[in-house]
């Protein structure tokens, strides 16, 4: 039987069916400024899999592709700010993930003192 199932948003970004402005890509994932910033530089790192819902699925079945994201995140942080950063995880709904396709957000350019989130 075959099943079908909707792509992800960040699945048609990265079949380029959306448009996005694409940061860093490379055959292993694609990084992108977020729609929505939260911070000066928010860019959201995504694993070109969509095999994996979110980081926990990501780090039990391929630690080395987490590694990976958290080197690209620290590669556009240099890029865009001075190299220091925040990376978020959002995992599962009430946690405010809103996209079930692993991703971190990279957060960076002056971020508050003592807060974890943009509130
Ligand atoms: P989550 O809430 O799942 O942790 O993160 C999903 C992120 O994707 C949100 O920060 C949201 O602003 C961003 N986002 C959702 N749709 C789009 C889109 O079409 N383009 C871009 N660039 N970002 C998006």
């Amino acid at each position: 039987m075959v099943v079908m199932t909707q792509s992800s948003i960040f699945t048609r970004i990265i079949e380029r069916e959306i448009p996005a402005d694409v940061v860093y890509e490379d055959d292993r994932v694609i990084a992108f400024n977020d729609i929505a910033p939260q911070a000066p530089v928010h860019v959201v790192v995504v694993p070109k899999t969509a095999d994996y819902a979110n980081v926990v699925e990501l780090a039990a079945a391929d630690p080395g592709l987490l590694a990976h994201v958290v080197g690209v995140a620290k590669r556009v942080a240099d890029e865009r700010a001075n190299g220091e950063f925040r990376l978020v995880f959002n995992t599962g709904e009430s946690a405010g993930q809103t996209v079930f396709h692993a991703h971190a957000h990279v957060l960076a350019g002056g971020l508050a003192e003592g807060t974890l989130g943009s509130k």
